[in-house]
């Protein structure tokens, strides 16, 4: 089967979230079991000047037109395996995927219709016939539209079948309506039934009209997205394509979260010998500069500083007398008046609290490692690499029950879950957990349960064959 994942960003070329983990450990994970796969990714700036010497020539060189434009397209190609990186200075050769410290890029619309429209000459000038076109989110939503609009006569693209996967339907490519002719797209698909979103072009509807089968990432968000609480006003055209649509949920790289052998750990251990997990917990500590007695649990979160992700709870229940029987370590970047909430809470308890504002591997790792309790509470999540990470180092997860975190947690076994997004229900959890921590046999049950769960891709990626095949016969 000829397999081409499309994305704006995988690791380990290019990341600001989830979908980099999942799109690029996908198409590794499918090379491991000896498909045909192809990887589509834009080439930023960060890719030219990191990997310059994977990356080779293609000779490939495209005219790509938006409106009246003429933009030139240059095509790199890793010198092992088929990824394939869609290069325009002018749109890629900045220094962030999608926004600056301004806010998004302003032709961002321009930007990913331009990787949809390369993408599919690319392939047709490469002559590469593809069973499935496995796109990602709005940055792709116009590659089926564009499909079935313009090209579903060529022969190439006989057999090709589309599958749209949605990571996060919050982010949803909204762009003025003046944009369709730029972009090509005929404005008598600007209707309800269509493309347009209130008022706006979505690209992600576009995705989720015109693409064969739609994926998003766990069961319950599967489920979730089709009822108004959780569907951002998309609930109305999903239900619509109720039948279409699957969940499967991701997995995580095994190879790099691996506590056994992670480079990035002072002390490898797994669950035989979770007393180095212990000296993790020393070394993190102390490289933070906090003073915890021994006997108290280290939390911590790891994420985006984002509405998503409830850092406000974790705020609002972190108080006097819960803190100073506690140590937080918190690590993300985003926005604004969360990062000064989070500042102002490790002024007033610099013993207690540490903060990181930006994104680091490797503190993320030594995190996981050395942490004991990982706070989720998550308004939303679509499925959450983060409460997979932590459970295979030990670390076990406070989650609201909600998408993947419903789906992977189990309550009182694996971790701790809560329903309602109230600071009475977490800090509820957060109490149960804090007192689970202080009997040592319990503790010891949760962590070895938590590591012993299989959370590889290799489940995930045998559900996409199945979706794929189905869609063949
Ligand atoms: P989302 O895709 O909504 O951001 P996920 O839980 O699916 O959230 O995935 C987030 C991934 O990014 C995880 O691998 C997490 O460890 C990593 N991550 C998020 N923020 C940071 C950060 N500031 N520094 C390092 N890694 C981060």
């Amino acid at each position: 089967m000829k397999i081409a994942i499309v994305t704006s960003e995988a690791t380990p070329f290019s990341k600001t979230g989830g979908l980099a983990d999942v799109t690029g450990t996908l198409f590794k994970q499918y090379l491991r079991m000896g498909h045909d796969a192809y990887l589509f990714t834009p080439l930023y700036r960060k890719i030219y000047e990191g990997f310059s010497d994977n990356l080779e020539d293609t000779n490939l060189e495209l005219n790509i037109q938006l409106g009246i434009d003429i933009k030139p397209c240059k095509i790199l190609k890793h010198k092992k395996h088929n990824i394939f990186f869609i290069g325009n200075q002018e749109y890629f050769g900045r220094r962030e995927l999608y926004e600056d410290t301004s806010g998004e890029y302003p032709d961002n619309g321009a930007r990913f219709a331009f990787f949809c429209k390369a993408f599919l000459e690319v392939i047709q000038k490469l002559q590469i016939s593809f069973d499935i076109i496995h796109c990602n989110d709005w940055q792709t939503g116009l590659i089926p539209l564009y499909l079935t609009i313009n090209l579903k006569e060529k022969e190439i693209f006989s057999k090709t079948h589309t599958v749209f996967t949605i990571h996060n339907l919050a982010y949803q490519g909204l762009f003025p309506p003046e944009i369709l002719g730029y972009i090509g797209i005929p404005y008598d698909l600007f209707h309800l039934e269509g493309i347009e979103f209130y008022g706006h072009v979505s690209y992600l509807k576009a995705g989720i009209i015109f693409s064969d089968v739609i994926t998003t990432v766990s069961k319950t968000y599967a489920k979730e997205i089709l009822t108004p609480d959780y569907g951002f006003s998309m609930d109305g055209i999903l239900r619509k394509r109720a039948n279409y649509l699957y969940g499967i949920v991701n997995g995580i790289d095994y190879n790099e979260w691996n506590p056994a052998t992670d480079p990035y750990i002072p002390y490898r251990y797994d669950k035989r010998n979770l007393n180095e997990k212990e000296k993790n917990k020393t070394y993190i500590i102390e490289r933070c500069g906090l003073n915890i007695e021994p006997q108290n649990p280290l939390l911590c979160f790891v994420g985006r500083l984002s509405y998503q992700k409830g850092i406000g709870l974790i705020l609002s229940s972190l108080d006097d007398k819960l803190i100073n029987k506690v140590g937080i370590i918190i690590l993300g970047r985003g926005q604004f008046e969360y990062q000064e909430s989070i500042s102002f809470l490790k002024q007033k308890f610099p013993e207690r609290v540490f903060f990181y504002n930006g994104f680091n591997e490797e503190l993320a790792h030594l995190i996981y490692a050395g942490c004991d309790i990982l706070l989720m509470p998550s308004r939303y999540e679509p499925c959450g690499l983060g409460q997979m990470i932590a459970m295979r180092y030990g670390n076990i997860p406070v989650a609201r029950e909600t998408g993947g975190l419903a789906d992977l947690i189990e309550d009182g076994v694996t971790g701790f879950l809560f329903k309602e997004y109230s600071k009475e229900d977490f800090s509820i959890a957060l109490k149960v957990a804090i007192y689970a921590y202080k009997h040592k046999k319990l503790w010891n049950s949760l962590m070895k349960e938590a590591m012993s769960r299989d959370f590889s891709w290799e489940k995930s990626a045998n559900e996409y064959l199945k979706l794929y095949s189905n869609l063949l016969s």
